[in-house]
């Protein structure tokens, strides 16, 4: 009798130690829950601070997109691809951000002429703008947005922004 008691305390000892066991794994899996909802969390709002836009170009001399809209605040990552197929000498693309207020016609036309700095003329009337780009290349930028307003945007491609500009709103 005493040696069945024995074998009944080890099996009951046994049992209490495999429970502890599937406790803890309990609490792990609770924990990792936990730890997974902050990270969502954390993860929607540091999407919030950041707007992403992709803008595409192509050889038809057209942007896929006429108005932006990011808020004040936000961090925003632009990225342009030029999905065309012609070289960046006969069809090149960029984005370019005006400052607000500037004359849109006359920075094209001295942006014409800046044909060594791919269309950027010197001065300080962008914002920012990105590389130009020949068929299947891509460019990201990051800035912060700038203060609420209306901007515009242009391809600085000779003869491209009749038909590549569009808004940039800041609301
Ligand atoms: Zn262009």
């Amino acid at each position: 009798m005493r040696k069945f008691n024995l074998v009944l305390a080890l099996f009951v000892s046994a049992l209490v130690l495999v429970s502890c066991k599937e406790a803890k794994k309990a609490k792990k899996g609770v924990e990792d829950v936990a730890t997974k909802v902050t990270e969502t969390a954390k993860k929607a709002v540091s999407e919030s601070k950041e707007a992403v836009v992709v803008i595409e170009a192509n050889d038809a001399m057209q942007y896929n997109t006429k108005k932006i809209v990011v808020k004040a605040g936000q961090t925003v990552k632009l990225t342009l691809k030029n999905v065309g197929k012609m070289a960046k000498s006969a069809m090149g693309h960029n984005f370019v951000l005006l400052k607000k207020g500037t004359d849109m016609a006359k920075f094209a036309t001295d942006a014409m002429k800046a044909k060594a700095t791919d269309y950027i003329p010197a001065g300080d009337l962008i914002i920012v703008h990105t590389k130009l780009l020949g068929g299947g290349e891509e460019d990201t930028i990051t800035f912060e947005a700038p203060e609420k307003g209306e901007y515009d945007f242009l391809c600085s491609f000779p003869g491209h922004y009749a038909m590549m500009k569009g808004k940039f709103v800041v609301e």
